[in-house]
This record gives C-alpha cells, structure tokens and sequence, in this order.
C-alpha cells in the first residue's frame, strides 16, 4: 500500500486519475467476492460501496477484465453487452441469463448509467427534437427526422463545439465539453425507446452538437458500439454518415471507421472560408483540406459528400458554383447544398428558391450530384445549425413539449 502511495504521489494527473480508478474496482470487486461468499449463507447483504462503475462507460476490452476478476467465463461480457445495446435493460435484475447470485453479485459493483431525463418537442412536420439533461445537468440534442421511409436520427458528439462557424448557433454556445462515448451512444438508446409504434431508426448522422472529429476517441467507441452486429446496437456502418468541418489529417480515421464522409465546405476560397469558418480554416486551409479528401479511401460504389450552406448575398452566386465545380473536379461526391437556416442574431439570411435552385443547376450542368437539403424541424430549431442555446436566451416560445422522462 506504502508503495502505491508513494508511486501515485510522484505520478502525473492522468496516471494518478487511472490508478486510483484501478485500485477502486479492485476494492468494488473484493468486496463483490466477500458479498457473494456470504449471500450464498443468506446474510442481508450491508449497502454497497456508494460509487457504483457504470456498465455503460466500459469498452468491451474492460468488460472482458471485469468478468474475468468476478472469475465468470470471458463470453459473459458479450452476454452484458446485448442487454445494455440490444436489449437496451435498465437494470441489472433484467439480465435473466446471469443466474441470480450474478447478478447480485453484479449489482454490489455495477450500475446501468442511462440518461434519466430528456423532454421532446415536436415540428409541425414530424421532426422531433430530443432535450437531453447530463449527469452534470448540461443539456444535449438529438433530432430524429422521418423522411420519406427513412427515419434518420441526428446525432451529437460535444455539448457546445470547439469551433466557431459563424453561421452556427452551436458555435456560438463555445464548447462546453466532449460527450463521453456512452452519452452517444445512450441518445440513440434512449430514442429507440422513444419510437412510435411501427417505427425503426434506419440512419444516423454526426452532425448535431459539435465536431466529431475533435472528439474522435469517444466517437470511435460510440461507432463500434452502434455498429456491432454481435452485441453492438447492430447498425450498419454504411447507414451512418459523419459530418466535418473540415479536420484534414482526421479523415482517414473515418475511413477506418467504415462510416459515411461528409465535408462541410461552406465556401470556394480561402478568404470566405477564413470569414466564415475561422478556427478550422486556420488549421487546415481549402487546398489541405481538398487534398486530404482526394488522397480519402473511399470503398467502391461510395461516393463522399459535400456539405455547402447557402448564404444569402454571401457565398451564393453563380461565380460560387462555377468556382465550387472546378474545386471538386474530378472527385467521386455528391453536393448537399443546404439553405441557411436562421437564428436570432446571426447576422446571415436564407437566399430564396430561385438563387438555390439557380446555384444548384450550375452544378447539375458541371456533371454533379446536387441536392437540396429540405430545412426539417426549422419551427423548433432542430435544423441544421439550430441546436443549442445562447448563454443569455431564454428558451424559445415554439418549443411545445410533447414530452418528458425517459
Ligand atoms: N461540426 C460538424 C457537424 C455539425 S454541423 C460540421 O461542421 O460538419 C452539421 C452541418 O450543418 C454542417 O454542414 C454545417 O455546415 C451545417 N450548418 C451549420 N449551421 C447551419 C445553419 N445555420 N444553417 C444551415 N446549415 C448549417
């Protein structure tokens, strides 16, 4: 013990964060042995250690160590997971394949950590807005939007963002913190259990709160969780598309991940880009970024795909498209072009049908795939760019809250 201390004492912060969470499952696990020894004689069992590990926070790896210090065979850790990911429990007693004294034994160390609270409210067009309350009361959202057979559910991956996009309420909110890799996954969860009768998720998409890329550890775990088909949620890689903007030596992470690419370019020179999207554009210029999503891997038959919003008077001429075709020459993509979406105080205004569709056309006749996105869910700010709060403003009058709990 004398050891330990004096080791903790002269290690850095993260190293003496990790030991002493070691040295705290070790003592919860003893005291799960001495627990279950003396339940086999039926004593009452005395309340357990207050700080139970939560299930949720581990990765497999540190599943199969945990199971394997219970000393239960390695193929349980899998068997935890499908009740966590598939059967989405929210209680170790539900897990009826663990006999009894396992999952007391369980219990005395572990907990499902699931979100408790979220409200929903609704858009005159079906979209539905998720209000997700933290373990440290920071809200987080989440969007599922129903569209013609697909329902896609917008994801997010920081509360706040490191970024500042002007365009963006998010990045005006500043990063507040990354979610952790089951605060993603749990808002997929937790909207599972919300689904109406006769509904299933059929895509999700990074690209709600915050920059993925700049929390790409917690998004790496969450996407293995979402995608393994054995204990996973069991969603294909290829129905989830992840949003940047624009974090160049980043991509090939994404590549490895098997999931969709989306770029969100915004602007056709450096100058607007700077004007626009400063913090990413100083890091990683268009000629960085545009080389990194050449050099991109993409498996066959996909294509990556730029996101472009349209700024009335700003981003939105002709001389933009023509200068946008000429950037993407070449490259197996598609164009999303997407509207601005308004906010109080942005500064920035939506142009109408005729320069959108005109914008669209000029690359249409260059040979590109290009899209309108339709602005789903604008009447309770679950569009794109719409999530989040300023720190002075109150809650908007639109929300209608259809619901609570979760
Ligand atoms: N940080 C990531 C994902 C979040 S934003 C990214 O930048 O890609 C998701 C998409 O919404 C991006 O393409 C972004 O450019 C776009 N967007 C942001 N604010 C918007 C707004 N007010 N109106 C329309 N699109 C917006």
């Amino acid at each position: 013990m004398a050891l330990i201390i004096s080791k903790l004492l002269r290690a850095g912060p993260y190293a003496q964060h990790a030991t002493l969470r070691a040295l705290s499952m070790r003592l919860r696990l003893c005291y799960a042995h001495a627990m279950s020894a003396r339940s086999a004689h039926k004593e009452p069992l005395a309340a357990p250690f207050p700080m139970l590990m939560n299930l949720l926070a581990l990765d497999l790896e540190s599943a199969e160590r945990l199971v394997r210090d219970l000393g239960w065979p390695r193929y349980r850790a899998q068997q935890i997971f499908r009740w966590l990911y598939r059967g989405r429990v929210r209680d170790i007693e539900q897990m009826t394949d663990l006999s009894q004294a396992e999952r007391a034994q369980l219990r005395t160390i572990a907990t499902i950590g699931r979100f408790q609270d979220c409200r929903i409210v609704k858009s005159t067009d079906g979209t539905r807005k998720f209000l997700i309350r933290l373990e440290d009361d920071l809200i987080v959202e989440s969007v599922l939007i129903p569209e013609d057979g697909w329902l896609t559910l917008c994801l997010s991956s920081q509360v706040g963002c490191t970024l500042d996009c002007g365009f963006c309420l998010t990045g005006r909110m500043g990063l507040k913190r990354n979610l952790k890799a089951y605060e993603i996954v749990d808002q997929v969860l937790t909207i599972q259990d919300r689904l109406e009768p006769g509904e299933t998720l059929t895509n999700l998409v990074l690209m709600g709160m915050g920059e993925p890329l700049a929390n790409l550890d917690a998004v790496t775990e969450a996407v293995v969780r979402l995608t393994n088909s054995h204990w996973g949620v069991g969603i294909p890689a290829r129905r989830i598309t992840l949003s940047t903007a624009g974090l160049a030596p980043r991509l090939k992470d994404v590549a490895a991940l098997g999931v969709n690419l989306a770029v969100s370019l915004n602007a056709t020179t450096n100058a607007q880009r700077d004007q626009l999207m400063p913090a990413i554009n100083r890091l990683h210029p268009l000629n960085t970024l545009l080389a990194a999503c050449r050099a991109y891997l993409l498996p066959p038959r996909r294509r990556l795909t730029f996101e472009y919003v349209l700024l009335a008077g700003v981003n939105d001429t002709e001389q933009d498209a023509r200068r946008l075709t000429k950037l993407l020459s070449g490259m197996r993509c598609k164009v999303n072009l997407i509207p601005f979406n308004e906010f109080n105080g942005s500064g920035f205004q939506r142009p109408d049908d005729d320069t959108v569709l005109r914008f669209q056309s000029v690359l249409r006749r260059a040979g590109f795939h290009a899209f309108i996105r339709k602005s789903k869910g604008r009447d309770v700010l679950g569009a794109c760019g719409q999530l989040g709060r300023l720190p002075e403003s109150r809650e908007p009058a639109i929300l209608t809250p259809v619901g609570a709990g979760c």
